[in-house]
């Protein structure tokens, strides 16, 4: 997997980039990551990369000319398994599933913004998709698309220690979300470790983890369970919860 991160300021990408997992993926050759700065794309003698928009109005517009010669500088992006994409708040949301459609690809390109934005015909000619990382506006694209770049090298087979640890994370293969953890020690500041997790017995260990995980999902995004399928067994057990809710609330 390739990814190329097209911005105005590098030097906030490249610290992350090099850090933790994602640098040790780069490190193992499992992900690619080439920081584009868009400024060297731009023809004049200046390296002017934004201006004023036509009709008035504050805020700065990123030009189109050097945003699409840095993306005509890339190899393969036009191929079937490539994607060109702008982040903008006006984006399709980010998701864990959007993540999983993003690692089948070869090769992505991330376009960060600044300042106002950019020239519309960048999204209308360039770029493939447009991706939101959530309803609200931060200034500039450079921190979603480095949330972009991390949760999709994470699901990079080989990236993450533990074979199956993005499966069990909350939005994994359950679709739900992950029971808590604990570690030592056993007793902090009074407070306990459930006395199952210390009791070796694995079927009861997970049966508590499984319980925990619905019991969480059912309490704050109970919507994620219209999407699960479930067992008899593990439906029943939210009927359980569905049903101590509603004695609360008499
Ligand atoms: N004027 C733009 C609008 O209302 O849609 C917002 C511009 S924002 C201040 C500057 C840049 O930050 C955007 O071009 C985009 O690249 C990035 N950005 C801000 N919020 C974002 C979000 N929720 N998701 C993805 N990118 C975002």
């Amino acid at each position: 997997m390739h990814i190329h991160l097209l911005t105005l300021f590098p030097e906030v990408c490249h610290p992350y980039l090099d850090t933790s997992i994602v640098g040790r993926a780069q490190k193992s050759g499992n992900l690619l990551v080439s920081v584009h700065d868009i400024r060297d794309y731009a023809a004049d003698h200046h390296h002017v990369t934004d201006d004023t928009p036509y009709g008035g109005g504050g805020g700065m517009i990123i030009k189109p000319e050097p945003v699409f010669a840095a993306v005509e500088s890339i190899d393969g992006r036009d191929s079937d398994k490539s994607e060109i994409i702008l982040l903008t708040p006006q984006g399709r949301l980010f998701s864990q599933d959007t993540a999983h459609e993003l690692v089948k690809l070869d090769q992505i390109i991330l376009i960060a913004g600044r300042y106002e934005g950019f020239d519309e015909r960048i999204r209308e000619y360039l770029v493939t998709d447009e991706i939101s990382v959530g309803d609200y506006v931060v200034t500039g694209g450079e921190l979603p698309a480095l949330m972009i770049v991390d949760a999709v090298a994470r699901l990079i087979p080989g990236v993450l220690g533990a074979i199956d640890a993005a499966e069990k994370d909350s939005h994994g293969e359950s679709g739900i979300l992950e029971h808590p953890h604990y570690t030592r020690p056993v007793n902090f500041r009074g407070w306990d470790v459930p006395d199952v997790l210390l009791s070796g017995n694995h079927e009861k260990i997970a049966n508590w983890r499984m319980k925990e995980s619905l019991r969480r999902t059912w309490q704050r995004r109970p919507d994620l369970l219209i999407d699960t399928q479930l067992s008899e067994y593990e439906k029943e057990f939210i009927a359980e919860l569905a049903e101590e809710s509603v004695v609360k609330w008499k």
